[in-house]
C-alpha cells in the first residue's frame, strides 16, 4: 500500500454586525455582535473547509456548499465540515492534523478554544488531538483591529491511502 501526504491552505474573513450570533469553531460565543454570512459565517471553519478542500483536491468551499442556496441558510459550519468530511473520506483521504489562527481582536478566545478542538474532532470523526486552534489580535491594525470583521487560517495535512488494485 502506498502513502501519500497531502497538505492545503485555507483562508477566510467575515465582517462583524450587530444582531448575529458569534459561532467560532462551532461555538456559540458570548459577544454584542457576530459574524455576517449565509451560513453562520464561522470563519475558523470555512478557512479549515478549504485547507482540506485543497488537500484533497475538492474543490474550495464556494463550490462545494454555493452561498444563495436556501439549504445552507444559516446553516452550522460544523455540518458543512462533516459533509466535506465524507467527500475526503470517499476519495480515501484521512487527517493527519489541522491548524487553525483566528485573528479578532476581541473578545478573549482561548477560554474557548478546547470545545472547539472537541466539536471539530467529532464533526471530522478523529480525536481533537489532531485539531489545534489558536486565537491572535491584529494588534489593533486594519479593520480586524476596528472591530470591523474576523478572519482565519488554516492549514490541513492529511494521508491518501491508495488501495490496491484488485
Ligand atoms: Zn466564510
Amino acid at each position: 500500500m502506498q502513502e501519500e501526504l497531502r497538505v492545503g491552505i485555507g483562508y477566510d474573513s467575515h465582517p462583524l454586525v450587530s444582531g448575529r450570533k458569534l459561532i467560532l469553531g462551532g461555538v456559540d460565543i458570548p459577544y454584542d455582535k457576530g459574524l455576517s454570512g449565509w451560513s453562520d459565517a464561522d470563519v475558523a471553519i470555512h478557512a479549515m473547509i478549504d485547507a482540506l478542500c485543497g488537500a484533497a483536491n475538492l474543490g474550495d468551499i464556494g463550490t462545494l456548499f454555493p452561498p444563495q442556496e436556501p439549504e445552507y441558510k444559516d446553516i452550522s459550519s460544523l455540518v458543512l465540515l462533516s459533509k466535506t468530511s465524507e467527500l475526503f473520506k470517499a476519495k480515501g483521504f484521512k487527517v493527519v492534523n489541522i491548524d487553525v489562527t483566528i485573528i479578532a481582536q476581541s473578545p478573549k478566545l482561548a477560554p474557548f478554544t478546547p470545545e472547539m478542538r472537541k466539536r471539530i474532532g467529532r464533526a471530522l470523526g478523529v480525536d481533537s488531538t489532531r485539531v489545534t486552534i489558536k486565537a491572535t489580535t491584529s494588534n489593533s491594525l486594519g479593520f480586524i483591529g476596528r472591530g470591523e470583521g474576523m478572519a482565519a487560517q488554516a492549514v490541513a495535512l492529511i494521508r491518501a491511502e491508495e488501495k490496491a488494485k484488485s
